[in-house]
């Protein structure tokens, strides 16, 4: 007998299970809306120009394959938070924001909650966004987190329940820690309003609660690395010691390449210094070091000038692009096919995805009859959607909700 004979099968991972689908699927017509990363006008994965040049630099100035060190690239670092947190952060001007470079977004959520479970001085529950990404759920029970949820859409309209929200915060135990989605929501594609935020803002204060971003989508929502980067920012104005994961996944395209940082505001250098040493006793015994070539790619992009307002304006035709793709669908959906239902939020939602309101059985039958594919909340990739099959897409919505 194996030793592994009593090892249960496990349940596909949701989102990987419909690229599989898609890929078996012969039909010329297929769309995948599945999965979460940017395709160019043509449907194909997209390099950033401004990475070309970086690497192409790279191979004359920087490059050994040198390990980096535990906490990863300092200049990085330096880079990274200041594009987070932005240069007139007190906390990062007076030296006291604890960075470490992380194995992007999911890396740095996994050494959060490490570093939380081992350091919070209070009960390790944490409240997720109902939904949110899926990942969140097992990044945070595996690290010995209690998770909890609090409202966030309201299935009937697919906007914000604000009402809702803010009732469950209050409620939440003092010291709690709340995840925060600093921009483009994944699933939903809804976020609050700036005047919410500030609501946001004090319902932690006054409840104690820990706020905890996971800034995926910097710049990738609005098109400004500077108008996405507000919550995590107003909430270090405001004094919160935020706790922040950044990921250059979507922004630079580099998702691959696994270049994050996790980042906490501590009160001083010496403070900063202690909660370093932690977070280096958590990461040696993990995987040592962090990969370099992804941290000298965005160290690059992100030192030089040119480099740098070359990203920004690629950032922005990135999400230009698929603001354009989300007034299309809404202009065929309403005017065009006089598709039944409200399709409003479609326009409002923000980001990669789009919470579309499709219920599981028209997701069936749009996989089945149409060849289209998308996860069975309705959540469509935007960025899927391009001149080519936008029509199509739209049609095949219609028949489906008809
Ligand atoms: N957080 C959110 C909300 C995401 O949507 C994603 C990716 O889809 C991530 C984190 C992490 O992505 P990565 O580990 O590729 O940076």
């Amino acid at each position: 007998l194996s030793i592994w004979s009593t090892v249960p099968a496990g349940p596909p991972d949701p989102i990987l299970g419909i690229t599989e689908a898609f890929k078996a699927d012969k039909d010329p017509r297929k769309i995948n809306l599945g999965v979460g990363a940017y395709r160019d006008g043509h449907g194909k994965p997209y390099v950033l120009s401004c990475v070309k040049k970086a690497e192409q630099i790279m191979e004359n100035e920087v490059e050994d394959k040198e390990y980096l060190p535990i906490t990863g690239l300092p200049e990085f670092i330096k880079h990274a938070t200041l594009l987070a947190y932005g240069s007139r952060c007190i906390p990062l001007n007076e030296g006291r924001i604890a960075a470490t470079q992380t194995i992007s977004g999911t890396g740095a959520l996994r050494i959060g909650a490490a570093f939380m479970a081992r350091h919070y001085p209070h009960p390790k529950v944490i409240y997720l966004p109902n939904p949110t990404w899926g990942n969140h759920i097992p990044i945070f029970r595996d690290s010995g987190f209690e998770v909890r949820k609090y409202s966030y859409i309201d299935p009937t309209t697919n906007l914000l329940n604000f009402e809702a929200l803010k009732t469950d915060l209050r409620s939440a135990p003092e010291h709690s820690v709340v995840l925060l989605h600093a921009c483009a929501h994944n699933p939903t594609g809804v976020d609050p309003t700036l005047e919410q935020w500030g609501d946001i803002s004090t319902i932690c204060q006054e409840r104690r609660l820990f706020p905890f971003f996971d800034m995926a989508y910097q710049g990738f929502a609005s098109g400004s690395t500077t108008r996405d980067a507000f919550p995590p920012r107003y909430f270090a104005e405001q004094g919160h010691q935020v706790a922040l994961c950044q990921s250059f996944a979507k922004n630079m395209g580099l998702y691959g390449e696994r270049v994050g940082t996790f980042s906490l505001v501590t009160s001083d250098p010496e403070e900063k210094a202690r909660v370093e040493s932690q977070l280096k006793i958590i990461i040696r015994p993990m995987y040592s070091n962090p990969p370099s070539h992804g941290a000298h790619i965005v160290n690059t992009i992100l030192k030089r000038d040119d480099l740098y307002s070359q990203w920004e304006g690629e950032v922005k035709a990135m999400a230009d692009r698929i603001i354009t793709m989300r007034e299309d669908l809404y202009n065929i959906l309403t005017k065009d096919l006089k598709t039944p239902g409200e399709w409003g939020h479609i326009k409002s939602q923000i980001g990669m995805f789009s919470f579309t309101g499709l219920k599981k059985e028209h997701t069936v039958a749009l996989a089945e009859k149409a060849h289209v594919y998308m996860t069975a909340d309705g959540r469509i990739s935007m960025a899927g959607l391009n001149p080519s099959n936008i029509a199509y897409f739209a049609e095949s919505v219609n028949s489906a909700v008809r």
